[in-house]
């Protein structure tokens, strides 16, 4: 595991010359120890970012060469799942076959946009058909310049990778913050990089807190564009400060996601999704589906149900076979999510779970927790948890259904499922949400836009969406 940070193609010591502990959340005990990057740090990054950008062959190489270091990065990484794997379980918590999935899916986006980078030097202009004659006019696509990437810790590796992968495809050079609670894999991508053949200045990655390292980055007049996945406030904090300089701006946030269930919809799918809806990453997952709206007729006989699945998942160490849920990635998010509970238990009946589970009392663990008879107004129903607790309602019509998961200030998620597809296409139509699933909840494709509605995002990531983030358009326009 690295402890240095990553600037101008090496790794280095931080200038402030201080580091901080990462801790294991299944024992609370540290396990590594990583620099606190600073201002300096964050200085000398951007600089090298800068350098690279204006004055290195990255942006004036084809495609085609781009896509032969990105394509390289994803095999090292492909290569590596299993040893990658068991950092993110060790430091962020999650079962590992989850974190074996999120280690190919990073691969599997170094390889995409490895791809996008090859047919960019096909599209990246575009004739303009002008409405007098006497010119000619074309749009061409360009890397805006330095990115800053500022990223959460729920999926580590797995969020760099939406953010440079992409960056690095368009042409852009990146200075990447990874989250203070899980700073350990995204430090390995320095190395990958390297043997990959990108050339220094590139990539730099800078661990450290959000106030000693995110906001100089965000502060800092070399960047150009700013890249965010986390939560509303600190999103809100970053656009407020890129508007002195009028940064490029894209903003991954927060959600409280609704799954709709009407009654036609088979007992034992719906219990499938209700549960991977909330429980998948310990219900650290942005588009989580944590509120639950079920149609009136169908609640009791699908509660029952719900609730033995709920009760028979099991909890414990990542590492341990058949484990579903682990532990929450802090003992700070820990205490947050319990806060949450107690809240809950005054504001709506908890039906099961609400606790730390017996013998786990040495790890950051909660109980698959299910309140219902949640009152729209309660804050549990209304703010983002973060946590494996799903609140359960019920609604007569669709209108009403629409009109309950439609209620909030975020728009991130939302799924129906519904037997009658025409009805479940009408409702997904009138969600206000940036991502829609029927019949299902969660699946995430590299190929599609991913963002959201609301106070859930600015702009889109993965897919050609992601590639366009990082690119700015120019008009060429001659007088013929
Ligand atoms: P957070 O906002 O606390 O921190 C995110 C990142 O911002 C961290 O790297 C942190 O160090 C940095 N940061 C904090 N203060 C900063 C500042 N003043 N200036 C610059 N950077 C600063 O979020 P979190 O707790 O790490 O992540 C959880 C949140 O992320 C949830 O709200 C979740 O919904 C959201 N999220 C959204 C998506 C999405 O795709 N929409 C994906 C994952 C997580």
């Amino acid at each position: 595991m690295r402890d240095q940070i990553y600037i101008d193609g090496r790794y280095v010591a931080s200038a402030s010359g201080e580091m901080f502990d990462v801790i294991d959340p299944s024992n609370r005990e540290v396990f590594h120890r990583v620099p606190a990057g600073n201002a300096e740090d964050i200085d000398r990054a951007v600089r090298a970012a800068r350098r690279a950008f204006d004055a290195g062959p990255w942006p004036r190489m084809s495609g085609v060469e781009r896509a032969a270091v990105l394509r390289k990065m994803g095999d090292e990484i492909a290569a590596r799942i299993s040893e990658i794997a068991r950092i993110e379980v060790q430091d962020n918590g999650k079962p590992l076959p989850e974190a074996v999935w999120d280690i190919e899916d990073t691969a599997g986006v170094f390889h995409y946009y490895a791809d996008l980078a090859e047919r960019f030097d096909q599209e990246a202009e575009q004739k303009v058909e002008l409405g007098m004659e006497g010119f000619s006019s074309k749009a061409v696509k360009e890397p805006v310049g330095v990115a800053g990437a500022i990223i959460p810790w729920n999926f580590p590796l797995l969020m760099a990778a939406w953010k440079v992968a992409p960056a690095l495809a368009a042409g852009c050079t990146v200075v990447l913050k990874p989250s203070e609670l899980t700073p350990v894999s995204a430090l390995e991508l320095g190395g990958i990089a390297e043997r990959a053949g990108l050339p220094a200045g590139c990539l730099n990655i800078i661990t450290g807190f959000g106030s000693d390292a995110g906001a100089p980055l965000t502060e800092h007049p070399l960047v150009d564009k700013l890249a965010f996945t986390g939560s509303v406030p600190t999103g809100s904090r970053i656009m407020a400060m890129a508007a002195k300089d009028i940064k490029t701006l894209s903003l991954e946030l927060g959600g409280k996601s609704p799954l709709v269930i009407f009654a036609d919809t088979p007992i034992e799918d719906a219990v499938e999704w209700i549960l991977f809806g909330i429980f998948w990453n310990q219900g650290e997952v942005c588009s989580a589906t944590s509120r639950v709206l079920i149609e009136e007729r169908a609640f009791e006989a699908l509660m029952e149900r719900l609730v033995a699945e709920a009760q028979k998942i099991r909890i414990g160490h990542g590492l341990e076979d058949g484990v579903l849920l682990g532990p929450l990635v802090s003992p700070v998010q820990h205490e947050k999510v319990l806060n949450w509970i107690e809240t809950g238990k005054k504001e709506a009946r908890l039906v099961t779970g609400g606790g730390v589970p017996p013998g786990l009392e040495g790890g950051c663990y909660v109980e698959p927790t299910i309140f219902a008879d949640v009152p729209e107004e309660a804050t549990i129903w209304t703010e983002e948890i973060f946590g494996p607790v799903v609140c359960v309602k019920t609604f007569r019509t669709e209108e009403e259904a629409i009109r309950l998961a439609n209620n909030t200030r975020f728009g991130l998620a939302a799924a129906v499922m519904s037997d009658d597809l025409d009805r479940a296409n009408r409702v997904a139509r009138a969600f206000r949400a940036g991502i829609v699933w029927i019949n299902c909840s969660q699946p995430t494709f590299t190929e599609a836009p991913w963002g959201g509605y609301k106070q859930s995002g600015l702009g889109r990531e993965l897919g050609e969406w992601g590639l366009n983030n990082y690119l700015e358009v120019k008009q060429v326009t001659t007088w013929d």
